[in-house]
């Protein structure tokens, strides 16, 4: 008889697809390998231990059967189910996007995994402890920038893509392109996203800032304003999506 290799690592459930009439496969985000896909045996049944600790969003430590196609759930001990996300419906909408923007991004064997995963978990930390809408958004946008950043497509909001000048001023935010052109450099801004100076100057700091940072920037943003730059990286990610984000159709019609 031979005994299964087994390995430990702490992961992120992403989403879940049924398998058989009482299994279910997970697919998770892990700190060591990325993307995972495993077998949670029995989940569907009312005594499963595993059943809540496999629900979208929870953090949990795992120990893991290596099979032949795909590896077996055997124990998972939560490390944070962010309970107080689970009560509230934008904080619920937000957190699925951020689990479905990592799900499209991530892959198998991530050069990336540690990166994405504390990204990913200090966000979905930073959304549970929100204290108003305006702070969940503050969170998902830096969220969207640091993902674009380990992506390798930040988004140019300092220079003018076509002369390379520096900006100070308003500008027009090119979604295809994923940057600024300058008003010198405009020929046509019919149908062009206007980026107001200060909006520029707004996302420049949130690229750079922490998910706890409370500076200025986090007191005077309002949540409209918020809204507005949460819309533009989401085109932007969009651009870089193999597939359709859905959770974005369903925080639109909220
Ligand atoms: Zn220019």
């Amino acid at each position: 008889m031979t005994t299964r290799q087994t390995y430990t690592t702490n992961a992120i459930n992403l989403k879940s697809y049924p398998l058989k009439e009482s299994d279910k496969i997970i697919v998770m985000y892990s700190r060591d390998k990325g993307i995972i896909h495993a077998v949670a045996k029995g989940i569907k049944k009312p005594k499963s231990s595993l059943g809540a600790r496999m629900e979208a969003f929870i953090a949990n430590n795992l120990l893991l059967s290596k099979g032949r196609n795909l590896d077996v759930v055997s124990q998972a001990e939560t490390l944070n189910s962010f309970g107080d996300t689970r009560k509230d419906l934008d904080k619920i909408f937000y957190s699925m996007y951020l689990t479905e923007v990592v799900n499209n991004f991530g892959v198998e064997n991530d050069p990336c995994a540690a990166d994405t995963y504390d990204t990913l978990y200090n966000a979905l930390k930073a959304i549970a402890c929100a204290t108003e809408k305006k702070d969940v958004l503050l969170t998902v946008l830096k969220f969207q920038l640091k993902i674009m950043h380990i992506s390798g497509f930040s988004p140019e909001f300092n220079t003018c893509l076509k002369c390379g000048c520096k900006v100070d001023s308003n500008a027009y935010f090119l979604i295809n392109e994923g940057g600024i052109i300058c008003e010198n450099c405009i020929n046509d801004s019919r149908g062009k996203l206007v980026i107001h100076n200060k909006i520029r100057e707004f996302l420049n700091y949130l690229a750079q800032a922490d998910y706890s940072a409370v500076t200025d920037y986090e007191t005077k943003a309002t949540e409209k304003v918020c809204e507005v730059c949460f819309n533009l990286l989401k085109k932007c990610i969009e651009q870089h999506s193999a597939r359709k984000i859905r959770t974005t159709e369903i925080l639109a019609a909220i």
